[in-house]
């Protein structure tokens, strides 16, 4: 019960910042269409404020549906296909402004991110996607190797023995459980590598807050379910993930 409170807050978060901020390009608007009347100024002058205002008119009407999309959408948990085009524009174009808002009131930023990332995996469960298993790509970050391994993995993580060591073992059980595609990245370049060679209609990934959200508006318009990692010995090093928490994602599409 805690846990779904915790996560119905955690949406909430990303979306009350995306709607003040809204609000607040809604304002920015309104003193530029203020400016436009204003005497003193040059007929070009107007054109140019005239042009910005219903540059900011439009983009702010489509954020807001789009707005409307998402809540929508979480609510009913089921696609409003009319809304997709809106959603992304609120999701790509005004996450940036929502991270410098919450800066603004000194909101934590991973708490953000984690918001968004729920909002994300709620919009992506409503669409209710099957898909084959080998189209299906599992993305996991290099880091979740023991630091002390002196196999590399990055190239083909096949090169793993299977140890135990670390969570990589646990990478390639559920791989062979549920016959999908992994890649483990070092990083974006890496990741972007991956989406490329093997072309996947879905995306389940396993990463820091950060490199969660960067993933997810990069894949777009492939649907990614972020699974945020476990960092017990700080950031990069060493990490881990709940396994249930990744058989979900997976099973999600695959089942
Ligand atoms: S399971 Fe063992 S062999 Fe595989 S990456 Fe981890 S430490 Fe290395």
């Amino acid at each position: 019960m805690g846990n779904l409170v915790q996560v119905q807050e955690r949406k909430r978060l990303f979306i009350g910042l995306l709607s003040v901020t809204l609000v607040l390009a809604g304002l920015l608007t309104a003193a530029i269409w203020y400016l436009i009347f204003s005497p003193e100024k040059s007929g070009f002058y107007k054109l140019v404020l005239l042009l910005l205002a219903m540059a900011l008119i439009g983009l702010i009407l489509l954020a807001g549906f789009g707005l409307a999309g998402i809540v929508l959408t979480i609510v009913r948990s089921r696609p409003f296909v009319p809304f997709q085009g809106p959603m992304r524009v609120a999701l790509n174009t005004f996450f940036p402004l929502v991270l410098v808002l919450g800066r603004a009131f000194r909101i934590d930023l991973d708490r953000i991110k984690r918001s968004f990332i729920e909002v994300n995996n709620n919009l992506v469960r409503a669409r209710q996607i099957k898909i084959q298993p080998r189209q299906l790509l599992l993305l996991a970050p290099h880091c979740l190797q023991n630091n002390e391994c002196v196999h590399k993995i990055t190239g083909s993580v096949d090169n793993c023995h299977r140890c135990g060591r670390c969570s990589v073992n646990k990478i390639l059980d559920l791989r062979d459980k549920y016959g999908i595609r992994v890649g483990m990245a070092t990083g974006g370049t890496l990741a972007r590598k991956y989406v490329v060679d093997y072309r996947p209609k879905a995306i389940v990934a396993i990463a820091c807050e950060r490199d969660l959200t960067s993933g997810i508006l990069d894949a777009n318009p492939i649907p990614v379910l972020g699974v945020t990692n476990l960092r017990p010995n700080g950031p990069c090093n060493n990490t881990d993930f709940l396994p249930e928490q990744l058989a979900w994602a997976i099973e999600f599409f695959v089942k």
